[in-house]
């Protein structure tokens, strides 16, 4: 019996161990099947991850091919971007020269038309003539003015300005006087903004004197003067064309030779504005004398009699202007 257990346990556990040596036979099988079966796997894989690297160099030389064409595009693009920005600097600059070349011609044309068209005389008398000329009235010391005129038996001119006492006007041209237009409004920023401002400002004058004293003045003096530089700041060479082109449209403009200097401050006293004329007459054959007609200006009229005994004490004769008469015309600065 003992011996038949023992038998049958070995049987057993030779039969166990046998199953089980053929189930790891088995198992082994399975996974070497497995292994090969990653192993190909893998061998793909690294196949597939070959040709995508191929796939990635290819693309990678084409976008180094493609960028050096784009690098070699932008540089021919600057160079003519250069060029192009150079021919226009070219044409700008012959086109401003060529604007130059015109203007200068235009104004060459003006000055002789002008020339050709003024009567006014172009040179200074000889003979002891004074012009006594009066800016920026008429004013409450116009009426004034003109008695101590006609005393001295003097005729002279007054440069009216529009915003003034216009009502005084006929008593000017009554009394023989000439009426001489010097602006509407006096205003630098307004007149000198163009020419033509300047002309319809002066338009406006001229209608304005017309309407009152019933004359067609054609006799001028620019505010300032016709050297004046302020302009300059509203109009660069304004005053070298309207020097011209009021020639052209038929007016004499005056400037003047000897200023009494009463408009270098308030109140000048008389005696310094006697001086200042009488003192630059002596020097000279024939005179403009600038002064001024306006409320403020009562020392003028204090020096008038003072002015007009000195002056025909030196043989002066006082005379109104004319459109032919000499302009004792400044040099122009603008
Ligand atoms: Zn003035």
């Amino acid at each position: 019996m003992k011996k038949f257990i023992k038998t049958n346990v070995f049987i057993i556990v030779v039969a166990i161990l046998s199953a089980a040596l053929v189930g790891m036979s088995a198992w082994t099988v399975v996974l070497n099947i497995q292994n090969h079966k990653l192993k190909n796997r893998v061998v793909s894989t690294m196949a597939d991850m070959d040709k995508t690297n191929d796939r990635y160099d290819k693309m990678k030389a084409e976008n180094d091919a493609t960028n050096s064409e784009n690098a070699a595009l932008e540089k021919e693009n600057l160079d003519l971007k250069f060029k192009l920005e150079a021919a226009q600097k070219e044409i700008k600059d012959a086109k401003s020269l060529l604007n130059k070349v015109s203007a200068k011609k235009m104004i060459e044309a003006e000055k002789a038309l002008a020339a050709q068209n003024s009567p006014q005389a172009t040179v200074i008398p000889e003979s002891k003539v004074c012009y006594l000329t009066f800016d920026d009235g008429p004013s409450d010391c116009t009426l004034e003015i003109l008695k101590i005129l006609d005393t001295y038996n003097a005729k002279a001119t007054f440069f009216v300005v529009g915003t003034a006492k216009l009502q005084y006007l006929p008593q000017i041209v009554e009394k023989g006087h000439t009426i001489g237009l010097h602006s509407n409004t006096h205003n630098y920023s307004k007149i000198y903004k163009s020419t033509d401002a300047f002309f319809n400002d002066l338009t406006a004058l001229s209608q304005k004197v017309y309407d009152v004293a019933g004359v067609h003045s054609k006799v001028i003096r620019f505010p300032g003067g016709s050297s004046n530089k302020v302009s300059k700041s509203y109009c660069k060479g304004v005053m070298t064309r309207l020097t011209s082109q009021v020639k052209i449209k038929g007016y004499a403009y005056f400037d003047w030779n000897v200023d009494s200097g009463d408009a270098s401050g308030k109140n000048v006293p008389a005696k310094t504005i006697v001086n200042n004329v009488l003192n630059s007459a002596a020097k000279k054959n024939s005179i403009c004398v600038l002064m001024h007609d306006t409320s403020s200006k009562k020392t003028t009229v204090e020096a008038l009699p003072e002015i007009l005994k000195g002056l025909k004490a030196m043989g002066y004769r006082f005379e109104a202007l004319n459109e032919k008469c000499y302009g004792f015309q400044h040099t122009v600065r603008n």
